[in-house]
């Protein structure tokens, strides 16, 4: 038995005879670039999400860099984002010379913090950009509200969570990446809806932005030869659409798939002083792209290295803080600025979850970690 952190071999054999001819259907067709099948794609999805208009692009970074662009924000405008997150959602802020203000997260749920989100807010701050990490949607009612308040734009990182729903209060529902200004995802071969290369998307319900995403993400182009503003060359092959629009067809399935292992975790693992398993909160549900626990007490490194020695991979993801990064160091984030996301950084630990998990993996994962902590 091998364990992997995902397994897209397994997956891809599942789906092979319908990916194989819709790969040689798009060879076939010579549309490599802007093929039909792109378009297709772009609409399923957008029915899939409830969005609508969704802009296909090359990867997750430059679908945030693309929607951070479409905003048209003036250098040194100030975007927060939270500190425990992976350095894309930074690093095209920084790019586009604006300011990335990093804030703490949620020690049980690893969400953005609102109350300090609230507190980071200056006359310069144009954007934030929350981070539904892990595949669980970021308080997005109140955050939608604190953005109201501020005339701040909402900029969705929906790279985890690509069908997570979330309810606001009067119960309506609504999907990850659909609910700010704009919701941007990545395609990256092991995401919920992976890839068989890179690929990206961008989300939004407003026309006009609409409108602003398209050309950005075509060299500025309004017409053809005709270039309005400077853009980027950014989009998604035909062949990486057509994987993906069948693959989409699976998504309900792959989630379910992810939150069945969820809940085998769950229920193995739960009682285990020491460890506390993920937070599920009441108002999103979670496509699981990561399972990710708190191993406490200084254990985590050791409970990895004895994972390994067991043949299971595990993962931590994230060690290292936005703020601890070189590239991100600054004056206004010193070390212990930002405890929670320091902390989490030395606890977490990912295990092992993806489409093709069997009862027989787990009880294996699971008995192993209770034999580390001799339960
Ligand atoms: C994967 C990921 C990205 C970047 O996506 P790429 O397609 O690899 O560029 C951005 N943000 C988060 C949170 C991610 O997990």
């Amino acid at each position: 038995m091998k364990i992997e952190m995902v397994d897209l071999k397994g997956q891809y054999k599942k789906i092979k005879s319908e990916i194989d001819q819709a790969m040689i259907d798009c060879v076939e067709s010579a549309e490599f670039i802007n093929g039909k099948l792109v378009t297709t794609f772009a609409d399923n999805l957008a029915k899939y999400v409830g969005v609508k208009h969704v802009i296909p692009c090359a990867n997750g970074t430059d679908a945030l860099q693309i929607a951070l662009m479409a905003l048209d924000l003036k250098p040194g405008d100030e975007v927060i984002v939270p500190a425990f997150t992976y350095v894309a959602t930074a690093e095209v802020i920084a790019l586009l010379n604006l300011v990335p203000v990093m804030v703490d997260v949620m020690p049980d749920d690893f969400s953005i913090n609102l109350e300090q989100v609230k507190k980071s807010i200056t006359p310069k701050t144009k954007a934030i950009v929350p981070v539904h990490l892990f595949g669980q949607c970021a308080g997005m009612e109140e955050l939608l509200q604190i953005a109201k308040e501020n005339s701040i734009y909402i900029v969705e990182d929906t790279a985890q969570a690509i069908g997570a729903k979330y309810i606001y209060k009067d119960g309506s529902i609504h999907q990850a990446g659909t609910m700010g200004a704009i919701g941007t995802t990545s395609f990256f071969p092991s995401k919920n809806l992976g890839c068989y290369g890179d690929g990206g998307a961008i989300f939004t319900n407003n026309d006009a932005l609409a409108i602003r995403i398209k050309m950005m993400a075509n060299h500025g182009q309004a017409k053809k030869y005709q270039h309005d503003v400077i853009g980027v060359n950014s989009r998604l092959d035909t062949l990486q659409a057509a994987i993906l629009d069948i693959k989409l067809q699976h998504l309900d399935e792959y989630c379910s798939a992810r939150n069945r292992a969820a809940d085998y975790y769950d229920s193995g693992l739960a009682s285990i002083e020491g460890l506390i398993i993920p937070k599920r909160v009441g108002n999103s549900t979670h496509v699981f792209h990561q399972y990710t626990m708190k191993v406490m007490n200084g254990k985590r490194d050791a409970l990895k290295s004895y994972l390994q020695e067991c043949g299971i991979p595990s993962m931590v993801y994230y060690p290292i803080p936005l703020h601890f990064q070189k590239a991100y160091q600054s004056e206004r984030f010193p070390i212990g600025s930002l405890p929670v996301s320091e902390k989490l950084c030395e606890e977490v630990l990912s295990l092992p979850i993806h489409t093709e998990m069997t009862t027989e993996m787990q009880d294996f994962i699971i008995d192993s970690i209770k034999k580390f902590f001799n339960n």
